[in-house]
């Protein structure tokens, strides 16, 4: 036997080996993931319309079946509420003046933390960002705010009018009359074992009924030299879908659970609870998937929120979502 020949009959049986393997991981791994599909449904907890606070709700939470994306029919809650807090009052955003303290403004997210938009974050945004084009007071200490309607919607489009580089978005609620927001929510909540990814519209509904949105494009409001603060609930205004939350800051209903474990806090659109990010122990969870979701034997399948520095409440649907739209 020559050496080619050798290293080939060699090799063979190696390669035969290789294969039995890779075909009975796969066949292993796929029956894992079948059983954690199982086992998520299995536990499975239907939405209960009662935790929703009665007074945010505009007329009864009524069930409709509805075809899903895949064809199928299921039952969905239809849930209608005008979008606004009732735990909490919406805002400050902005302070006025580089002089005011932190009670005048709101929160902003950069990595992974919360800073208070207070007169001295606006004075430091050149060194805060290390970019000397930031310039979002003037001479005489006034922050550059947009105090109008016109304003604001001019500064919050994605390609922000020019005119409103260095300026500070603040919209008010009183510039937007109330708008019916409807969520459509599976009544029982199926685990798809796969993520479907986030859209731009909301992903969970606070039980005030309030949206969590996606995360805000920061970057986007960055390039502009603008900020779009959030006031200490988390929340601000768009012009299109109202008052909404990028963090859950613990101001809205709450329940609690026996077991130490964090408190509910929402629904995610797919049905799935969604819970605060500490428990009582001020502890994060640390086994959360790919969607931010776990499952266990009291919850089922269900979500915490991201922390709120992270501009993240869920990272992926893990379930088949729902809808929101709002009534213009
Ligand atoms: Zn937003
Ligand atoms: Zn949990």
């Amino acid at each position: 036997m020559n050496i080619k020949n050798g290293a080939i009959a060699c090799f063979k049986p190696l390669a035969l080996l290789l294969l039995a393997i890779l075909v009975t991981s796969c066949a292993w791994l796929n029956e894992t993931k079948k059983q954690t599909v199982e086992a998520a449904n299995a536990h499975a907890i239907p939405v209960d319309p009662a935790h929703f606070i009665r007074e945010a709700l505009v007329g009864e939470i009524v069930q409709e079946e509805r075809t899903q994306a895949d064809g199928t029919k299921a039952m969905f809650y239809l849930i209608r509420t005008y979008s606004e807090p009732h735990e909490h009052a919406m805002g400050p955003w902005s302070p006025k003046s580089i002089s005011d303290g932190k009670e005048a403004g709101g929160i902003w997210l950069h990595d992974g933390q919360v800073y208070d938009v207070d007169g001295a974050f606006i004075k430091n945004m050149a060194e805060f960002y290390d970019d000397g084009e930031w310039q979002l007071y003037r001479d005489d200490g006034s922050v550059r705010v947009t105090d109008t309607k016109e304003a604001f919607e001019a500064a919050a489009r994605p390609d922000v009018d020019p005119r409103y580089n260095n300026y500070v978005v603040e919209g008010r609620p009183e510039w937007f009359g109330r708008h019916v927001t409807t969520y459509v929510i599976p009544v029982n909540p199926v685990y798809q074992g796969r993520p479907t990814r986030l859209q731009h519209d909301a992903v969970a509904v606070a039980f005030n009924g309030v949206n969590f949105d996606p995360p805000a494009p920061i970057h986007a409001i960055l390039d502009a030299h603008t900020v779009a603060p959030f006031d200490h609930a988390g929340g601000h205004i768009n012009p299109h879908a109202g008052y909404h939350y990028h963090a859950a800051t613990g101001q809205t209903k709450e329940i609690a659970q026996a077991d130490g474990h964090a408190p509910m806090i929402g629904y995610a659109l797919d049905g799935f609870g969604l819970f605060a990010h500490l428990d009582a122990d001020g502890n994060a969870a640390t086994t959360l998937d790919e969607c931010g979701g776990h499952v266990d034997t009291v919850r089922g399948y269900h979500y915490h929120a991201g922390a709120p520095g992270s501009n993240q409440i869920i990272q992926a649907f893990c379930g088949q979502p729902g809808s929101m739209t709002v009534a213009e």
